[in-house]
């Protein structure tokens, strides 16, 4: 049976779409967005956090692990990353919880089975499942497409949160199943942002442009970033996108850049340089949206 590696299954979330929502973050992302405050989520492959100021160096995690990442010098205990193949044997040894495994298997039917544990939730707020990353729709669409079917014949309200960077086939098989896809617009410069998140930007937009002719319920995201593309004429370019190719989204949501998933790129020996990077302030967000809501996209707002 297929399996998807996911990250999190994180239960009573508000901000991925509408009402108490369960949201199920996959493994793996074609994007390597700078300001991204999931990298456990870019990665295919399992991989290991390795929490340097919780271990006591006290060598019980070096015979679990095969590949022999784990050795001990001068009472240090040196864990070597490029040896690691993300089994996971160690985690349970590591009595100081210096040691977590980012990922875990899940079939179509298992993760169908953890969303409808909350369904009362959902019932009461208007909510569901969101489907997030990383980027769902690199998932293999034989996991995908039974999952949404599962979602929906349950009657639980599907959103898929995409980057869009995907072959729009795949959009395609599951389009009868989802009831809106939070879509993001990062930079409508391709060079920028290609830049900013490694690949250029055609596919997403054109993406965007037939899941809105197909009829698909849209809720617009845009991460705003001091620095990247937190300024007027982003915005404009993005309100002059959507006017010309007639996309009436249901929403525009403005997201404003935080750092908060720093601490992660430490503990997976990964860079975080958030020099260039900051916070926009409350009025740029404020003058954000009343650029789109007096353009006709009334409703905009400021988080999501
Ligand atoms: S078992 Fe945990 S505390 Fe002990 S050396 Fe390994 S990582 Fe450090
Ligand atoms: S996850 Fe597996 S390969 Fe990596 S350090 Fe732990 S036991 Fe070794």
């Amino acid at each position: 049976m297929k399996t998807a590696v996911v990250t999190n299954i994180q239960r009573y979330s508000t901000h991925d779409g509408d009402g108490v929502r369960t949201t199920i973050f996959f493994k793996g992302c074609p994007l390597s967005c700078r300001w991204c405050h999931n990298p456990e989520s870019q990665d295919f492959r399992k991989e290991l956090f390795f929490y340097d100021n919780k271990c006591k160096n006290c060598g019980g995690c070096i015979p679990r692990c095969p590949s022999g990442a784990n050795v001990l010098e001068e009472g240090k205990l040196c864990f070597d990353r490029s040896k690691c193949t993300g089994c996971g044997n160690c985690t349970d040894w590591c009595i100081y919880e210096a040691r977590e495994l980012a990922g875990k298997d899940y079939t179509a039917e298992q993760l169908v089975k953890e969303a409808k544990k909350d369904r009362i939730f959902y019932e009461q707020s208007g909510g569901g499942v969101t489907l997030s990353g990383g980027e769902v729709m690199s998932q293999d669409i034989e996991i995908l497409e039974p999952l949404c079917r599962g979602l929906h014949r349950e009657g639980l309200s599907v959103f898929i949160d995409t980057c869009g960077f995907a072959p729009y086939e795949k959009y395609e098989k599951i389009l009868p199943y989802v009831d809106t896809f939070l879509y993001d617009i990062k930079a409508m410069d391709s060079a920028v942002h290609k830049e900013w998140t490694g690949v250029d930007n055609a596919l997403i937009l054109e993406n965007l442009k037939k899941l809105s002719a197909a009829g698909a319920n849209i809720y617009i995201r845009i991460p705003t970033i001091g620095g990247v593309n937190a300024n007027e004429g982003f915005m404009q370019q993005v309100i002059a996108f959507l006017t010309e190719n007639n996309i009436h989204p249901a929403q525009v949501n403005l997201l404003p850049y935080h750092n908060y998933g720093r601490n992660k790129y430490a503990s997976l020996a990964k860079e975080y340089d958030d020099a260039s990077m900051q916070v926009p302030s409350d009025e740029q967000m404020e003058q954000f949206k009343n650029m789109f809501i007096n353009s006709g996209f009334t409703k905009t707002n400021i988080g999501g």
